[in-house]
């Protein structure tokens, strides 16, 4: 039994003494936010970090989001994936865009590329894919289809910080990569997010529009909204970034530990992390299969029990919330794997803090519910 709530995730903070110069900085200047000192550094920072050419910084990912369909001024029908977190279609929707839900591959759980094609209409202008959990999504075969039809693709990068595949950093496929610096995610900024974008260019224009439209004092050239990010939430996205090594270390452990734990349990999947040379470990989902003596949400109801708040992302799927479920392509059968999946899938604690003895906790507590 947990005297104090074990959460799914956790925000890593460095010692409050640290962040106080920043602080001191900003109030020096009195610059507290459009584009700023500490908003310089830190998009200098990340291209750096991350290993990408241009980057917009913004005040969350959802913004972020509904300005990159904007900056590439996407219209009429988006294929996506309805296994994801809920502001993936909803960007499409703020926009007028109606989502075209495909299926996920059951083994990676993102968007399966050879279900894209079907689902083209003369309407489709972009493929909005997620690299789910941070595991790297198809590209090469995203992009041809992309190609082949004339599409743009917009990758909802929010759980891919940081990631790498065999050629370098996960963010530099497709036209743009999308960012979330939320509470919640393994680099965070509070609230937060950015933009990857191959050419200056483009950055030019997301820059435009994330400032309502603003080029100069007296010229606005677009409807843009406000998706500054402030130099408070910049300056702590510098210092998470002093951080970042540590804290995906610690996580790469924890993530070791239950991948050695969970190992040979009888109806328990882990899933998979191949694609990948460099992950993030920001969540941990296993697959709760038929032959587990507990269903999914008796497992579920059983950590709270004990105090251990596990997450079941993602359900219910994106294409079950009333604003999608009419949708033809949330039909059931059009997405059946993302279905079961959204009904087996468990995401456990993962984060910089928690201990090890507790990672061993709750591996025992996954492992006794199995019969002797
Ligand atoms: C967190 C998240 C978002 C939204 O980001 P915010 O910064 O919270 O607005 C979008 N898509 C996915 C997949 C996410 O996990």
């Amino acid at each position: 039994m947990n005297d104090k709530p074990v959460f799914v995730t956790q925000p890593y903070l460095p010692e409050l003494s640290e962040f106080l110069p920043y602080l001191e900085s900003i109030w020096e200047s009195k610059i507290l936010t459009n584009g700023g000192p500490m908003h310089q550094q830190l998009e200098a920072e990340l291209c750096e970090y991350l290993g990408v050419e241009h980057i917009a910084l913004f005040n969350n990912g959802t913004i972020a989001l509904l300005t990159a369909l904007q900056a590439l001024r996407i219209t009429g029908e988006v294929i996506t994936t309805p296994y994801s977190f809920v502001a993936t279609a909803h960007s499409l929707l703020w926009n007028g865009i109606k989502p075209v839900f495909v299926d996920i591959d059951p083994i990676t759980l993102n968007m399966d590329p050879a279900k894209i094609e079907s689902a083209i209409t003369p309407l489709t202008t972009a493929i909005l894919p997620v690299h789910c959990y941070g595991h790297p999504c198809d590209v090469d075969a995203i992009q041809a289809i992309a190609d082949n039809y004339n599409l743009k693709v917009i990758y909802d990068a929010a759980h891919a910080f940081a990631v790498k595949d065999r050629s370098g950093s996960v963010l530099r496929h497709g036209d743009l990569s999308v960012l979330s610096f939320h509470a919640t995610k393994v680099f965070n900024t509070f609230e937060g997010g950015a933009i990857v974008c191959p050419d200056a260019k483009t950055k030019q224009r997301i820059e435009h529009l994330k400032n309502f439209g603003f080029v100069d004092e007296v010229t606005v050239v677009a409807a843009g909204i406000n998706g500054k990010m402030s130099e408070i939430n910049a300056a702590f996205g510098l210092l998470q970034l002093k951080h970042i090594d540590t804290a995906l270390r610690l996580r790469g452990k924890i993530d070791a530990l239950y991948r050695e734990g969970l190992a040979g349990v009888k109806g328990i999947k882990v899933v998979d992390e191949s694609g990948q040379d460099k992950a993030n470990f920001s969540y941990f989902p296993i697959l709760i299969e038929e032959d587990y003596p507990l269903s999914r949400d008796e497992l579920y109801e059983k950590f709270k029990s004990i105090n251990i708040f596990v997450r079941r992302y993602f359900y219910p799927l994106i294409s079950d919330f009333p604003m999608y479920r009419g949708l033809p392509s949330s039909n059931k059968a059009n997405i059946p794997v993302a279905d079961s999946v959204s009904q087996r899938v468990l995401c456990l604690p993962i984060y910089p803090a928690l201990e090890l003895a507790q990672v061993e906790q709750i591996i025992a507590f996954v492992r006794q519910q199995s019969p002797a």
